[in-house]
This record gives C-alpha cells, sequence and structure tokens, in this order.
C-alpha cells in the first residue's frame, strides 16, 4: 500500500507537477524540475533515517534481486565473504554471491524451517571476510531480528527491503543498507542503498557499469535514466513519514497494529502462529489453520471481504497478512474481525 495522502499528492501533480506543464513522467532526468525531485527526495531520505554525511545514497534499478550480485562484485577484496540465512532472500543472495568467490553460511534456521532468525556471536563470522549479509526482516516467513549481528570490524550489509522505513535503525551499525522499493517506499522499479564511503571504490574488474558503486556515487544516481517516477513517489512517501514525527512515530504506529494481531493470535486457538515469538516481524504476520482446505479458502473469503494479498507466499503456504507503514490501523482491525468471523464459521471438525 501507498499512504493516501501520497497518492492523492501524486494524482494531483500526475498531469502537470506544479507549473512545469509536464508530468514527472514525462521530465527528462537532466531537467531542473528533476534534478530538484531527486535532491530533495534523498535530503528527505537522509533526515528521515539519521544518515551520517560518510554514507552515500544511491537511487538504482534492477531490485534488491539485483544486489544480491552487485554486493559481492563490489565488497569482495579478498573474495571470502559470510552468510546468515534467514529464509529465502537471504539464501537466494548467498547461492548468487557463491558465483564470486570462497562464500559460507556462517548460521542459519533452515532446520527449523526459518520460523526463528539464528543467533550468531562474532564469533560466528570469519575474522577475514570481506563482508557478512543479512536480511533484517523475513518477508516471506514473517521474522526480523531482534538484535544487530556484532560482526566486529567486519562491514555488515543487511537487506531491509520489507522493514525499511517502518521504525529507526542505527545506520552506523551497517556498511551497507539495500532495498527494493516496493514493498514499503514506491511503487516497483526503484532500489535504495546505503553505503559507507570506505567501501566503494573496490569492485572487480569485470562488474557491469550498471552495478558498479563508484560509477553510480559518481554519477548521484544519473550515470543513466534512473527510475524517475518512483523515486518522485518515494520523496512523497519520506516526507509524510516526517509530518507525522518521523520514524519513532511510525514505529508507534507499526507496533500497535502488530500487536492488534499478536494479541489475538495468542490468545485463541484456532489459528497457529508459527513464529517464535522474539523473532516475530512487525511487518509481515503468518498464521495457517493447521487444515489444508481451511488455508486456501481463508485468502478467498478474506477478498469477498476486501481484505486483500492475505495469502501465504507460494513456498510456506498458509497466511500472511503484510502490514506496512501505509496499512492502516484500522485496516488490522478488520482483518482481526474477519478472523474471529472465519473461525466461528468454519469449525474445524
Ligand atoms: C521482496 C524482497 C526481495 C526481492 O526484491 P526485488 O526488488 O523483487 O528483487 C528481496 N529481499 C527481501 C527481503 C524482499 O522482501
Amino acid at each position: 500500500m501507498l499512504p493516501m495522502p501520497v497518492l492523492e499528492s501524486a494524482a494531483r501533480d500526475l498531469v502537470s507537477y506544479g507549473d512545469s506543464g509536464m508530468s514527472v513522467m514525462e521530465m527528462s532526468h537532466r531537467s531542473p524540475s528533476f534534478d530538484a525531485i531527486i535532491k530533495a527526495a534523498e535530503a528527505s531520505f537522509r533526515k528521515l533515517m539519521n544518515i551520517p554525511d560518510n554514507y552515500k545514497v544511491l537511487f538504482l534499478q534492477g531490485g534488491a534481486s539485483t544486489q544480491f550480485a552487485a554486493v559481492p562484485l563490489n565488497l569482495m577484496k579478498t573474495g571470502k565473504a559470510d552468510y546468515i540465512l534467514s529464509g529465502q532472500f537471504s539464501t537466494k543472495a548467498f547461492k548468487e554471491a557463491q558465483k564470486y568467490g570462497d562464500v559460507v553460511a556462517a548460521a542459519s534456521s533452515k532446520d527449523d524451517n526459518f520460523s526463528h532468525v539464528p543467533k550468531t556471536t562474532r564469533e560466528s563470522f570469519r575474522p577475514d571476510a570481506d563482508y557478512v549479509h543479512m536480511c533484517f526482516n523475513n518477508t516471506i516467513y514473517g521474522t526480523k531480528f531482534d538484535y544487530i549481528p556484532d560482526t566486529g570490524d567486519i562491514p555488515l550489509v543487511a537487506d531491509m527491503s520489507s522493514c525499511i522505513i517502518s521504525e529507526p535503525v542505527d545506520v552506523t551499525k551497517f556498511g551497507v543498507i539495500y532495498a527494493g522499493a516496493q514493498k514499503n517506499m514506491a511503487p516497483a522499479g526503484l532500489t535504495v542503498v546505503i553505503i559507507r564511503e570506505d567501501l566503494i571504490g573496490n569492485a572487480r574488474p569485470e562488474t557491469p557499469a550498471m552495478l558498479d558503486y563508484k560509477l553510480m556515487a559518481e554519477a548521484d544516481s544519473m550515470y543513466n535514466t534512473p527510475p524517475c517516477w518512483p523515486i518522485y513517489i518515494a520523496g512523497l512517501v519520506y516526507d509524510w513519514i516526517l509530518s507525522i514525527g518521523g520514524l519513532e512515530e511510525m514505529k508507534k504506529i507499526n507496533e500497535k497494529k502488530a500487536k492488534l494481531l499478536y494479541d489475538y493470535l495468542d490468545n485463541q486457538d484456532y489459528y497457529i502462529a508459527p513464529v517464535e515469538k522474539s523473532s516475530r516481524s512487525m511487518m509481515n504476520v503468518t498464521f495457517v489453520t493447521g487444515v489444508e482446505e481451511l488455508d486456501k479458502k481463508f485468502p478467498k473469503e478474506a477478498e469477498k471481504a476486501g481484505l486483500m494479498n492475505l495469502k501465504g507466499h507460494r513456498s510456506v503456504g498458509g497466511m500472511r497478512a503484510s502490514i506496512y507503514n501505509a496499512m492502516p490501523y484500522e485496516g488490522v482491525e478488520k482483518l482481526v474481525e474477519f478472523m474471529k468471523e472465519f473461525a466461528k464459521n468454519n469449525p474445524k471438525g
């Protein structure tokens, strides 16, 4: 979802942005109008996430999946990297990185069907690894790290596609943060990378230009045509969060929404919430009925009641409620009401 005030602003600007006489979708990315848009979006993002001056912000394309390759290509100085496997996306990132060097799984919760995040200590990682990679919020399984791994001096790289700007994050704890924008920031087509400056400039010679952080940083994300429309919408989303009080406030709202749903799940016995409590995601809440037929029926019936996209990922089944920033509290209330009704109308034999 995108916040309603953002959609309304975008609708107003759709035909003509300000007095420019054209839509953002029609502008040259080299025009003064768009230059102002991308600079303002970056400034708002920096303010929102409290990004220090020694970090670059890159607005790229290719989705988080492209970063699975860009990270090893840019960060592997000696060719060694350690990955924490906490779900499907971190496993994909791990497999992609294995094409480029000596890549090992430092920790994994696969044996437990990724129902919790792996615990790590500094000793979990090879001291000479070029970086450690993690996925902070595991979209498909509904888990989130309840701690930031201690990697000592080894740069920590985090995929934050499904939790970015949902709550404050201490950026200084990370070497690189990346996120596909379409979960919580903007329409599909934009990928945001936050990278500490000293990690830029080590790309392997065969790195495609489009994946080279140095080229992208030097060109201020304008090496080629950037995704202008999603950048413009992302700027509106950042400003919307700043206007309601920033990430501290956003976190409070998100906590309240997630608590409503988890409190219900914990106080009934029809649905099962498979995730270990300490690893629960605030953005993606997964649950099952335990009966295949009913798991199939639930999302269909929910859709009829106006509750969309509740089917779990095809790889895990069951249900998943994605309650990103723009989902209002009332939306979660409606879901809980529906869950109660469904349980009453569909007894388990
Ligand atoms: C959705 C998602 C991805 C994949 O993102 P694309 O932008 O589609 O490549 C990667 N990681 C996480 C955590 C995701 O939620």
